[in-house]
């Protein structure tokens, strides 16, 4: 489902991500932890082409991200085409990001309606059930900053999930939540990986790590410096710099 080969990332003289490897199947919750500038950022935003990668490659769904492979030799795609690859790939961040002057469900609505022309009826039927899904349904006639962050982050993830992506990418979607709406957010994302969604998460929650992923991946200076079933990563780590880590945030 998601494959990246040899991935580097530079800005400027800076070299973010130094040879990238990894593999994330359908269906598959992989999870990345790793101290702060270590490139889980930065990685992410690969994977949708969001930035544009130096060497290397990276596949979602047997797509090449960003360009056409003809015999040995790459094409850049054009923008559109790049969008269309992005439609497929759900992104939820940190901070929520929701249009502040569009309601809840207006928020939901937004993108298959403008992106994807898709009937506005079908879409208001479908929207209500993702907000049903994410326990909001009750507030779809809300303006975000009537909500809490929890709250607010789990209209991100129904907004995400309105394109219905086949790929969902999460960069620390419970770090800026107040501790006590961390685990109404996590629950979603729960949901979401037991009905059977590819899922990138990038996050510090070492229990949802051990819970519900698959993998468990560990960065630090822009490569991976262990992975492996959550559980052994955790329990047993193999690098002095993963044990200084975990020793950290455990
Ligand atoms: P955090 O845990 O703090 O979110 P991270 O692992 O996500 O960290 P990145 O955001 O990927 O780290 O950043 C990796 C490095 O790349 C950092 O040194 C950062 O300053 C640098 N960087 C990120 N984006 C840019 C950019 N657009 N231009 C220049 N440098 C950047
Ligand atoms: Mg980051």
């Amino acid at each position: 489902m998601v494959v990246a080969e040899n991935v580097h990332k530079s800005y400027g003289r800076l070299e973010v991500l130094r040879g990238i490897d990894l593999e994330v199947r359908r269906g598959e919750v992989m999870c990345v932890v790793g101290p702060s500038g270590s490139g889980k950022s930065t990685f992410l935003r690969c994977v949708n082409h969001l930035e544009k990668i130096n060497a290397g490659r990276l596949w979602v769904n047997g797509q090449l991200m960003g360009y056409r492979q003809k015999g040995d030799r790459l094409y850049e795609l054009r923008e559109s085409e790049v969008a269309a690859q992005r439609r497929d790939i759900g992104m939820v961040f940190q901070r929520f990001n929701l249009f502040p002057h569009m309601t809840v469900l207006g928020n939901v609505m937004e993108a298959p309606v403008q992106v994807k022309r898709e009937p506005r009826a079908e879409v208001r039927e479908r929207a209500m059930g993702l907000l049903d899904r994410v326990g909001l349904a009750d507030k779809a006639d809300s303006y975000p900053e009537q909500l809490s962050g929890g709250q607010q982050q789990r209209v991100a993830i129904a907004r995400a999930l309105a394109m219905a992506p086949s790929l969902m990418l999460f960069d620390e979607p419970t770090s800026a939540l107040d501790p006590e709406l961390v685990g109404e957010v996590l629950d979603v994302m729960k949901d979401l990986a037991r009905d059977g969604m590819t899922m990138i998460v990038v996050t510090h929650e070492m229990g949802f790590a051990r819970e519900v992923g698959d993998s468990l991946v560990f960065m630090d200076g822009g490569v991976v410096v262990e992975s492996g079933a959550p559980s052994e990563v955790l329990t047993t780590p193999r690098h002095e710099r993963t044990q200084a880590f975990l020793s950290k945030v455990l």
